[in-house]
């Protein structure tokens, strides 16, 4: 049986910068400009790929409701349960790409106004599994900081941590923030509560 879960979903070729990044449109016209690229080119590659993505994540989704029910009539409980957790995983993250999908619109509004003692605690907020490159399925996913083959990364979503026994360190989702993207504390806060 075909391993529907844990595959590459994101297209190559294309810069983490358009693939990963939590941009608005505004963010990705000025990035453009920075870069001198074109912002309705950049605009339509940020577009282009949040509905490729998008697409490959509702085909593998067709393949594990598949595969659930191949493994129910097989009788197979664990492994059912583990295509039941994964389409809820792959369903989640869907919705976080329509959602990035909607901040292109040209009405999206921008931040609000809030203190930063507000703004951390919103940050905490945030679901560590929507900041985690790849999808979590149950409690598991590869860590992205290390070549993970294999699902090295414990995640308590109720806790909000993730763990990687390979590295052997912790980070909540401000901390998971300023390593993927290379940015402070403050930067890491703002990025979690723009929008
Ligand atoms: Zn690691």
């Amino acid at each position: 049986m075909r391993n529907s879960v844990g595959l590459e979903i994101r297209p190559k070729g294309l810069s983490e910068f358009f693939g990963l990044g939590r941009m608005d449109r505004d963010e990705i016209i000025k990035k453009a400009e920075e870069l001198g690229l074109d912002p309705s080119i950049a605009l339509k590659m940020r577009k282009d790929y949040l509905n490729y993505a998008i697409t490959t994540m509702r085909m593998r989704l067709g393949y594990l409701v598949e595969d659930k029910w191949e493994y129910q009539k097989a009788g197979d409980t664990i492994a059912k349960a583990f295509c039941v957790s994964a389409i809820e995983e792959y369903d989640a993250q869907i919705k976080i790409y329509q959602w990035e999908l909607t901040k292109l619109n040209p009405d999206y509004n921008k931040a609000r106004r809030a203190d930063l003692g507000d703004l951390i605690t919103e940050a905490k907020r945030v679901s560590i599994a929507y900041v985690l490159p790849n999808p979590v399925i149950r409690g598991r996913t590869t860590c992205p900081f290390h070549d993970d083959k294999r699902y090295s990364m414990a995640v308590s979503k109720e806790k909000g941590i993730a763990t990687c026994f390979h590295c052997n360190e912790t980070w909540d989702v401000i901390g998971l923030v300023m390593r993927l993207q290379g940015i402070d504390f403050a930067q890491a806060v703002r990025y979690l509560t723009r929008g």
